[in-house]
Formats: structure tokens, C-alpha cells, sequence
């Protein structure tokens, strides 16, 4: 099965890195679900915060920090016979960043693709053409326009999106990656199963 795995919040995890720089640029203290864009563009200015987007996706991208079990859990399901597709928003000039931290941390996958590059390509529109089987994202917005498209579709648990209270019976609330590999076994096996 074509697995796509969000990179930021589901790999990487930046929030303790912003919370100190929000501290040490802006003397602003936040709280981890409170580094979100919509959340800091409220307290500083647009320009004050795509510097501050710049810089954390840029050459701080090295300083966050991996999510827990991801590397282990990518592993095992690429050795499971699955194809891992990191599918990303980021700018065009971020990605590069990722890719290096992608790198120098051993992540296993197979293929890294992005979605912005100033077209206004949507997630959806990538996973319908790539015919993934299951999806992976901390952006519950990403998440609700593939309800109902048969395939997996994982909202990973992250103090951001707590507040999203889940609304279709198809978006299955996963936390951290050890549950993400229970349950895309669970559906593979359950694919086997109707294809017997
Ligand atoms: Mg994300």
C-alpha cells in the first residue's frame, strides 16, 4: 500500500524549537499549540511571522526534533512491503531543509513530494492521482476533504489539533507512531482479507 506521511508535526516536530525562539525574538511564551501560524499571526505581524516561518523552516529545520518512533515505525512498514511518500506544503525553498533532516537522520522512505510550489495543488488532489491507500497528517483541514474516499485516513494526535473535535466516522484519531503501525496492519490485513 502507497502510504502518505506528512513531514512537519508528523516527522518533525518544531513546537519546543518555537516555543524559544518565539521567546528569545519576540519575548512572547507560548505553549506548544500555540505556535501555530494562525495562533502567532494574532500576536505579531505577517512580516514578524514569515521571518519567523522562515527561519524555523529554514536552517532550524536540523535543530526539531524527530517525532517519537517515527524512524522505527517507517522501517517496518516499508520492510512490510509498503511505499512511503512524504508529502509535504512546505515552500519550495524549505523542502530542502527537510530533505536534510530527512538525511541526517536516517528516516527511511521512498519518495518525497510537495504540494505548494506556488500552484495550488491540494493534498487530495496528490493522493487521488497516486492511489494511496492511507494518509497521515496533523492538519485536520488536510484530512476532511478525503472523507469518504475509502482509503485510511490518520489524524496525527498533536496539542494543536486537540481542539478539533472529529466529525467523520472515517477519520480515526492516532497517537504516535506506534499506533499508526497497529492500525495500517489492521487495514492491510483487512484488504487481504477482501480481496481472498
Ligand atoms: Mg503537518
Amino acid at each position: 500500500m502507497r502510504i502518505s506521511v506528512d513531514f512537519d508535526g508528523v516527522i518533525a516536530d518544531a513546537s519546543a524549537f518555537k516555543v524559544k525562539l518565539a521567546k528569545k525574538k519576540f519575548d512572547l511564551t507560548l505553549r506548544p499549540e500555540q505556535t501555530t501560524g494562525a495562533f502567532m499571526r494574532r500576536l505579531i505581524s505577517n512580516e514578524e511571522y514569515d521571518e519567523f516561518r522562515r527561519e524555523v523552516n529554514g536552517i532550524y529545520t536540523l535543530q526539531t526534533k524527530i517525532v517519537p518512533g517515527c524512524k522505527k515505525a517507517l522501517g517496518l512498514l516499508m520492510i512490510e512491503g509498503h511505499k512511503i511518500i512524504i508529502l509535504t506544503a512546505r515552500f519550495a525553498h524549505e523542502q530542502g531543509f527537510a530533505k536534510k533532516f530527512l538525511e541526517v537522520n536516517n528516516i527511511p522512505y521512498n519518495h518525497f513530494l510537495f504540494v505548494a510550489e506556488g500552484k495550488k495543488r491540494t493534498k487530495k488532489e496528490v493522493i487521488n492521482k497516486l492511489k494511496i491507500g492511507a494518509m497521515i497528517d496533523d492538519y485536520y483541514d488536510n484530512l476532511t476533504n478525503l472523507s469518504g474516499s475509502g482509503i485510511g485516513i490518520y489524524l496525527f494526535d498533536q496539542p494543536w489539533n486537540r481542539k478539533n473535535k472529529i466529525d467523520k466516522s472515517d477519520i480515526i484519531r492516532v497517537f504516535g507512531w506506534t499506533d499508526v503501525l497497529d492500525r495500517i496492519r489492521a487495514l492491510s490485513a483487512e484488504k487481504v482479507e477482501l480481496v481472498r
